[in-house]
């Protein structure tokens, strides 16, 4: 399997949930999450900010499972399922490269 296409893609997406804000200065990142912190605990009923926070969870759950797909391309094992170990489509790779699962497992995860 020719993994650098896939490989190359990864490193963009992680490139752009970077630049959108993963690196800051060690203090000004601390500042912005205590202040999250509070608005998620004076306003919970705050659907702008809940969005926000889930926003930001999101782009720290791929960029790990970017990590976990380079990690997999060293090993020679990605492209592979986690759950049932066979081969994950190629369409879906193309459209989700740092995805763990196949379409089958992810069907079976969401019922
Ligand atoms: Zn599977």
């Amino acid at each position: 399997m020719d993994v650098s296409a896939y490989k190359e893609a990864l490193l963009r997406k992680r490139g752009e949930i970077l630049a959108a804000g993963g690196v800051k200065p060690l203090q000004t990142s601390m500042e912005t999450n205590t202040r999250q912190g509070d608005l998620a605990d004076q306003a919970s009923g705050n659907n702008e900010v809940h969005i926000q926070l889930k926003l930001k969870q999101t782009d720290a759950k791929i960029l790990q499972a970017i990590e976990e797909a380079l990690w997999r391309m060293e090993q020679n094992t990605f492209g592979i399922c986690r759950d049932c170990g066979e081969e994950i489509a190629a369409a879906r790779l193309n459209a989700i490269p740092w995805t763990r699962v196949c379409i089958t497992c992810k069907e079976k995860q969401n019922t």
